[in-house]
């Protein structure tokens, strides 16, 4: 593909979201950038830095400081805070149980949307997951996914990832899912011109092959 292209990937969590995104960049040849990450790795230096998470001028004062490096190499992508690379205790259940607290914060949103709006500008084609990216971070991307699974499969997937009961797992999904719906900035929302894909009982390949043929027709401007 030789025209700059923009996917746009949102959905709640363990909708497969960042298996489909990372497959599908490195399909179309193109950088991705996991959203989430970014939150989570802030979060991560709100747990260092002793920050009450309910004091948003001191979590803004963090994400104000902290600086994030990202690799958008969908092969390996990486991410550090301060020079130190966080992949894995960005995934640890401290930063999953209070990151929702931190992404919504307004200012800490205004801050990483910069930051990713500067990312998507610099690359030519690029695969983007999140919550808000069709509709606040990329709105005018060429493709926008919202990604969807039934809560059950949803949960059996995650907790697979994660090797945590699935109790525990669908509990986390379904409190990050309401915090993650009814904060006042930026909620999870579907684009109005989103293609939503329900995931349920499709294989990844499936899911992957479907957005690919979606993608590559926008590009070529064939698509709606
Ligand atoms: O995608 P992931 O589950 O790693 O995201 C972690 C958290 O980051 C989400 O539960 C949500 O609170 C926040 N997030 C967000 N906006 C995004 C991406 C993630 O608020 N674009």
């Amino acid at each position: 593909m030789e025209q700059r292209c923009v996917v746009a990937i949102d959905g709640p969590s363990g909708s497969g979201k960042s298996t489909v995104s990372r497959r599908l960049a490195v399909a179309l040849d193109a950088a991705y950038l996991d959203t989430g990450a970014m939150y989570r790795a802030l979060t991560w230096a709100v747990l260092r830095d002793g920050v009450d998470l309910s004091d948003p001028e001191a979590v803004t004062k963090v994400a104000v400081e902290a600086e994030l490096t990202l690799t958008p190499d969908p092969r390996e992508p990486h991410i550090a805070v301060d020079g130190r690379w966080v992949d894995e205790p960005i995934r640890s259940p401290e930063v999953t149980g209070a990151v929702s607290a931190v992404a919504s914060v307004p200012t800490v949103r205004r801050l990483l949307v910069a930051q990713q709006r500067e990312i998507i500008a610099g690359a030519d084609r690029i695969v983007v997951e999140g919550r808000d990216i069709g509709t606040v971070v990329a709105p005018e991307a060429e493709l926008k996914v919202f990604l969807t699974a039934d809560q059950e499969e949803r949960a059996r997937r995650r907790s697979a990832e994660t090797a945590t009961d699935h109790v525990t797992t669908a509990a986390d999904l379904a409190r990050r899912d309401e915090l993650d719906s009814t904060r006042a900035a930026d909620p999870l929302q579907q684009a109005e011109d989103a293609v939503e894909l329900d995931t349920t009982g499709m294989t990844i390949d499936e899911v992957v092959s479907t957005l690919q043929e979606l993608a590559l027709s926008r590009a070529s401007g064939t698509g709606q």
